[in-house]
């Protein structure tokens, strides 16, 4: 359980040149408690590393998570691509465990020319059978697919609580910038993120609320969704602010996760607007 608003970088610092085991202490450093490992083109990481990176994030209070693979597609055309998007979960997974990571985030899948309904049973299928092997080998990592910001993708907030609400051992990945490109800038006032928190609570209760994992960048976006991620400040979309009243209004400690292109300089951004909405527990 997140114990307090918990702030890092999708990767390593910007100006952290070390390896990854080490991360931990330079963001604990800045004033960070958040970290997430970027296994996005692969989870290459030993899993000697990986253990080290571990026992440093708990010496340095640091919350680690761990971003699978982009080449997950559980709803592919392609048999086996689906086969392999199960291993390649698993294997973050594993290796997330070993890094003490707390979550494992992931893109579920693209509709690939299925109809939506199709594209979704087919992820709870593939990732039912992915949580029900973690179990079997006594892996705890929570499982979090994340919504997505290409409208080719499956992951919608209604289809991430969907999976949620269908496999156990998960929970959902919430990525603010994905929901906001997807939906055509749908967050520019505190009664949108409130009615994020909401439709969460109401589809899987108010833990799943309480310690939500997010991520948080500004978006440029097109008709098609998601285009790229920006500095924030660069044109104040999404904004952070309503979002830091709402969560400090409401009591709530998510994880969230920069995943600007300055990283952990944005985490602090976030973290000043935080704290001069109110919140005092870092
Ligand atoms: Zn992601």
């Amino acid at each position: 359980m997140a114990d307090r608003i918990r702030l890092g970088p999708a990767g390593n610092p910007q100006e952290y040149s070390g390896s990854s085991p080490g991360a931990p202490e330079f963001i604990s450093g800045e004033g960070l408690s958040a970290y997430e490992y970027q296994g996005t083109r692969g989870v290459r990481i030993s899993e000697e590393n990986a253990e080290k990176l571990g026992e440093n994030a708990e010496q340095y209070g640091v919350w680690t998570t761990i971003h699978g693979q982009y080449w997950i597609n559980f709803a592919s055309q392609d048999e086996e691509t689906r086969e392999k998007s199960k291993e390649r979960l698993f294997k973050a997974a594993r290796i997330g465990s070993l890094m003490n990571a707390r979550q494992v985030v992931f893109h579920p899948a693209y509709y690939s020319d299925r109809s939506e309904g199709e594209a979704l049973e087919l992820t709870i299928e593939g990732v039912s059978e992915v949580v029900e092997r973690l179990k079997d080998e006594g892996i705890g990592s929570l499982v979090g697919p994340e919504t997505t910001g290409k409208r080719t993708q499956l992951g919608s907030l209604e289809e991430i609580i969907r999976i949620c609400q269908e496999v156990p051992r998960t929970a959902p990945t919430v990525d603010f910038a994905h929901i906001h490109a997807r939906n055509n800038g749908a967050l520019e006032e505190k009664k949108d993120y409130l009615g994020v928190f909401e439709q969460i609570e109401e589809g899987l209760g108010a833990d799943a609320v309480k310690n939500l994992h997010t991520h948080f960048t500004e978006v440029k976006y097109t008709e098609k969704g998601e285009d790229k991620h920006l500095t924030y400040g660069s044109e104040s979309s999404p904004p952070f602010r309503p979002l830091a009243e709402v969560i400090v209004e409401n009591g709530y400690t998510p994880i969230i996760i920069s995943e600007s292109p300055i990283l952990d300089k944005d985490a602090l951004r976030f973290k000043e607007i935080l704290e001069d909405a109110g919140y005092e527990d870092f």
